[in-house]
């Protein structure tokens, strides 16, 4: 077990189990030849190997995998025995919430009472839902009476889909994995999972929860590794995987969908997002600060639903400007387990340099940056990490690519509006469309627009709430498909329509 300094300690080790990651294939852990680095993104500090899977690998979780489904208990499993096993695993998680804790905060550098609240309590949740709500899936019946007189009554039966892929990002690690695992368990899959190269530690300790959970071999797997080249690409081009369930970047999911043409496999895509946030002049101007500046800026603007395109309606554009601004520059940023700290670094210096170059950018763009656009010196160790500033600019173009493509750090673009309509036109003015947020206290004006914008989902005074029985996903470039609640469960299933005279 992880001591609580551990959690504490400002060196942020991993539990020392997680020095050498391991892959978890039919209800082993397994180490490979070729190992890669695990660093931390707080202080460059190397945390440990990584064993990554190669083909051979992958190959034999798909079979293991198969397996578990054909000639294991599994296959033959009640929905209530598998909701049973997926409790049991909440059970393990909650019980080591110290150890997922400290695995996560030292993979992301994310402050500790945020991860505490929100990423190892979601994992919990993500197992307990859908255990539950996949006991209420019910099919569908039809009565039929053909023109004959024949009768005939029609029913569904969902049946698994088989052996599931899920490929996740590193922003959420733990929130994204069990979020697709979780309901393709319930419908009686299979899975292998690849966490990100840059945050696998979670997912060792996943694996560990399904061990300890007694679930059958082959049923949950986990397998290390990068995209092209790798774990990634040999998951995906496999042809004894029957789906593939996808979060990360646009770019990524159109070559996953190229990879996966030729077996025809089921996709679903979770994808990248450039939200827009309208804030009209009668909004509840404290709580919109608030909630604008948690939305900018929780995780460091790495959650594919923050807004980094701003609008505010002309009469409090300035005044808006003169809060955010405030409020950026009172954003704490340092260790993980600092008290009062806001925020934690990027993912690591490779994504940094990503944001850095929209900093860059956004002056040759003609900017003005509002606050921001640098990096933090600390003097300490966390100069060898990923921090960067809270940023904002106002003055540019809707066209400027700084306003139309994903940075995934805490920055976003703030400009005036002066009508509804102009507001709604200008937020669906983009190749994106996950989120959106709208902040008005007209109840009519909410209703209103909040069906006019083009995304999968639209917040109305607040953000980031979520309700695991909705709908989830993007249009456009942000996605394809719907999963949450029943969603889940209708992508994870195979409906079978039976017909029967009577
Ligand atoms: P990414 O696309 O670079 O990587 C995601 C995963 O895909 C990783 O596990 C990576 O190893 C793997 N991968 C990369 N190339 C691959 C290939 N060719 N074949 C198979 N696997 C491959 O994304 P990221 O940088 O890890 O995450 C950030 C992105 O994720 C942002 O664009 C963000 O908006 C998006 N995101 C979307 C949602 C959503 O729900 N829509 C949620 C979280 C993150």
């Amino acid at each position: 077990m992880i001591r609580e300094e551990t959690v504490l300690a400002r060196s942020f080790t991993l539990p020392p189990t997680l020095d050498a990651l391991r892959n978890y294939v039919d209800g082993q852990f397994v180490e490979t030849e070729r190992q890669f680095d695990n660093i931390s993104p707080i202080d460059g500090r190397l945390l440990g190997k990584v064993h990554e899977a190669d083909a051979a690998l992958v190959d034999r979780a798909v079979r293991a995998a198969r397996r578990a489904l054909e000639e294991g208990p599994w296959g033959r499993s009640t929905v209530e025995e598998r909701a049973a096993a997926l409790h049991r695993v909440a059970d393990v998680i909650e019980r080591r919430f110290e150890e997922f804790l400290a695995a996560e905060v030292a993979d992301t550098g994310r402050p500790v009472e945020q991860a505490r609240k929100l990423d190892v309590y979601r994992g919990i949740a993500n197992f307990r839902t859908f255990a539950d709500l996949g006991k209420h899936a019910h099919g569908e019946f039809f009565e039929t009476h053909l023109p004959d007189g024949t009768q005939l009554i029609n029913y569904t039966k969902r049946k698994p889909l088989g052996v599931i892929v899920s490929i996740s990002p590193w922003n959420l690690p733990i929130l994204s994995l069990t979020w697709k695992a979780a309901p393709a368990l319930i419908c009686g899959n299979a899975i292998i999972c690849k966490p990100s190269e840059e945050t696998p530690s979670s997912a060792v300790l996943i694996a560990e929860a399904f061990h300890e959970a007694g679930v059958p071999p082959g049923v949950f797997n986990v397998v290390h590794g990068f995209g092209p080249g790798s774990a990634g690409e040999a998951l995906t081009t496999h042809p004894g995987v029957d789906a593939v369930t996808f979060t990360g970047e646009s770019r990524t999911g159109a070559a996953i969908m190229k990879a996966v043409a030729d077996g025809v496999k089921e996709v679903s895509f979770e994808l990248g997002g450039k939200n827009a946030a309208i804030i009209f002049a009668d909004c509840d101007f404290e709580a919109t600060v608030n909630g604008l500046a948690r939305a900018l800026f929780t995780n460091t603007g790495q959650v594919c639903l923050c807004p980094e395109r701003v609008f505010v309606e002309r009469p409090i554009y300035e005044r808006f400007l003169a809060a955010i601004k405030a409020r950026a520059e009172s954003m704490r940023i340092g260790w993980p387990d600092e008290p009062g700290v806001d925020m934690g670094s990027l993912i690591s210096r490779e994504h940094r340099d990503k944001v850095l170059s929209y900093f860059k950018l956004a002056v040759e763009e003609g900017a003005t940056v509002l606050t921001g656009g640098g990096v933090p010196q600390f003097g300490d160790a966390r100069d060898q990490g990923a921090f960067v500033q809270p940023t904002i600019w106002t003055g540019l173009p809707d066209s400027a690519r700084c306003v139309r493509e994903e940075v995934f750090g805490p920055v976003c673009h703030i400009a005036p509006f002066d009508s509804e309509d102009e507001a709604v036109r200008r937020a669906n003015d983009s190749d994106y469309g996950l989120a959106a947020t709208v902040w008005t206290t007209n109840l009519s004006r909410a209703h209103r627009v909040a069906p006019r914008l083009h995304v999968g989902i639209t917040w109305v005074n607040t953000w980031f709430s979520r309700d695991l029985r909705t709908p989830f996903g993007g249009t456009r470039l942000s996605g394809m498909g719907r999963e949450g609640g029943r969603w889940s469960l209708d992508f994870y299933s195979e409906t079978t329509n039976i017909c029967i005279k009577v």
